[in-house]
């Protein structure tokens, strides 16, 4: 490949949020486009005005923008083969249109709705094609005067590709070799309507060719469209790029393609971004809002669909630039699996030092109302980070760190808090009074020894402690919650729970 520039492209349609599965064929074209020193591209593909969404391409835009994907030319961007919006570029497209109909590759048809509804009805699996067409209202079966009136007057129309009878489409994709296509298996795609517009087909042809788009990275859905596009690209005697589509994401469960309604009933997001319905308002989780980090994000999105063919799953944004390769990309759908999803995040956690982690709590701390020291937040995080796969879990893990318990669990209770326990606590809060240094070495050398004085076992102190300090049975090693909340707080929950459990 070397010597030729490579050009890719991202080509959503703004008809909703961005799906994971968007946002992979974005990263893999991306990913692609830096490794060869390419251009990656972002074109809107928005024909389709009664699919139009407002505000779904300026959620495109920052959903990838958070995930670390950069372009070099779009919509945003502006670049040298503008403008890259297709409703922007509406008036470059009929003169395609035009050239098809001259060189007989494609044909007006004036069959009406109702007209389309009857054939179907009569068999319903009428396709428009070699078979039909020669009985249909169209230019093909009118007189050429008649077509010429009925334009000429208004009358609407589309134009459609007149497929070749008998002929074998080869489609070369990079991903899945040679796939043939009979020409009589496809139907006669409308490419053109007489409002002006071009439909996807067309757009997307003429597009990829202005642009000079070398490889054609896309989801498997398009695979269908693939035959048809590279006869258009023959019609012209254009170059065609080289194809690549993506294996499916499929449902945790493998059974068929990853849907919203799957991320709902299981509790994960399948947007980057929360969404907000704006005709509905029904709102959407996000993976940002989810507290994911957008490199663990990638990362886990990368491997779903393509191996490095090691053992390796942790990858920097560079590092996958490095490897990437579609000769890695399988053919199989990939499943996608949300508790692999939570392990990326830990791992990025993970390398997270003390002190970013401190920074990334201490707003939700704010938000719960909690104002603490940069030193006493990072000792806390410090002692639960294992713990936890998202920064929002470090309250849920140490939030006795801030605040004293205001109930306790009354099964452990039950199964700890013995007849003996209060006269225990009360003669071990009694020694902590006289401990000047309150630091985790004294501490568990002072527990020692009161155990061995007392002829307490271990536990019968240690579970009932737990329970005044934390309201449970989980959570750190006791002396560093102990050495860490200080000597006052901890004889003051002593005392707050021997009042409150005893009565
Ligand atoms: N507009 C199409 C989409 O929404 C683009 C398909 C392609 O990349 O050719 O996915």
């Amino acid at each position: 490949m070397s010597g030729e520039a490579i050009r890719v492209r991202f080509a959503p349609s703004p008809t909703g949020p961005l799906h994971i599965g968007g946002v992979r064929t974005a990263l893999y074209n991306f990913l692609f486009a830096r490794q060869h020193n390419g251009k990656f591209i972002l074109r809107i593909e928005d024909t389709d005005r009664n699919r139009f969404v407002p505000g779904a391409e300026e959620y495109i835009i920052k959903s990838l923008s958070w995930c670390g994907i950069q372009f070099d030319e779009g919509v945003h961007l502006g670049g040298p083969f503008g403008p890259y919006r297709q409703s922007d570029r509406k008036h470059l497209y009929k003169q395609y249109i035009d050239i098809l109909v001259e060189n007989e590759h494609a044909y007006y048809a004036f069959d009406s709705h109702d007209d389309l509804e009857e054939a179907h009805e009569k068999n319903p699996n009428f396709q428009y094609d070699a078979l039909s067409r020669m009985k249909m209202c169209n230019s093909l079966t009118l007189p050429k005067e008649e077509v010429k009136r009925r334009i000429a007057a208004g009358e609407p129309y589309v134009v459609r590709a007149l497929i070749p009878i008998d002929i074998v489409i080869r489609v070369n994709d990079l991903i899945r070799g040679e796939v043939e296509v009979e020409s009589k298996t496809l139907d006669d795609k409308v490419l053109f309507k007489s409002d002006g517009m071009p439909t996807y087909h067309l757009a997307n042809i003429v597009d990829d060719h202005l642009m000079e788009i070398t490889h054609v990275i896309r989801g498997e859905e398009w695979l269908p469209s693939a035959p048809l596009h590279v006869l258009l690209y023959e019609f012209f005697g254009w170059e065609k790029p080289q194809f690549a589509h993506l294996p499916l994401l499929l449902r945790p469960d493998g059974n068929g393609k990853l849907s919203k309604r799957d991320g709902d009933r299981l509790g994960f997001p399948v947007y980057p971004l929360e969404w907000t319905d704006p005709k509905t308002g029904e709102k959407s989780m996000g993976y940002r809002e989810s507290g994911y980090y957008p490199e663990a994000f990638i990362n886990m999105l990368a491997l779903l669909g393509w191996n490095p063919g090691t053992e390796q799953e942790i990858f920097s944004l560079d590092e996958l630039i490095d490897a990437f390769s579609l000769e890695r990309v399988g053919k199989s759908g990939s499943r996608f699996d949300p508790e692999k999803a939570k392990w990326f995040n830990q791992q990025y956690l993970r390398k997270r030092s003390d002190d970013e982690l401190t920074q990334e709590f201490i707003p939700i701390l704010k938000n719960l109302g909690v104002d603490c020291s940069w030193e006493y937040v990072k000792e806390s995080i410090h002692l639960v980070r294992e713990r936890v796969s998202f920064v929002k879990e470090i309250w849920d893990q140490g939030w006795f760190f801030f605040k004293p318990p205001e109930k306790y669990d009354e099964e452990v209770i039950k199964k700890r808090w013995k007849p003996e326990t209060s006269q225990i606590l009360q003669k071990f809060s009694d020694t902590l009074l006289h401990l000047d240094t309150f630091d985790q070495v004294h501490l568990d050398e002072t527990i020692q020894n009161f155990l061995q004085e007392n002829a307490v076992e271990m536990g019968a102190l240690m579970s009932p402690l737990r329970i005044c300090l934390t309201g449970g049975a989980i959570g750190p090693h006791l002396t560093e919650i102990m050495a860490l909340i200080g000597k006052e707080e901890t004889l003051h929950r002593i005392e707050t729970a021997l009042k409150k459990i005893n009565h």
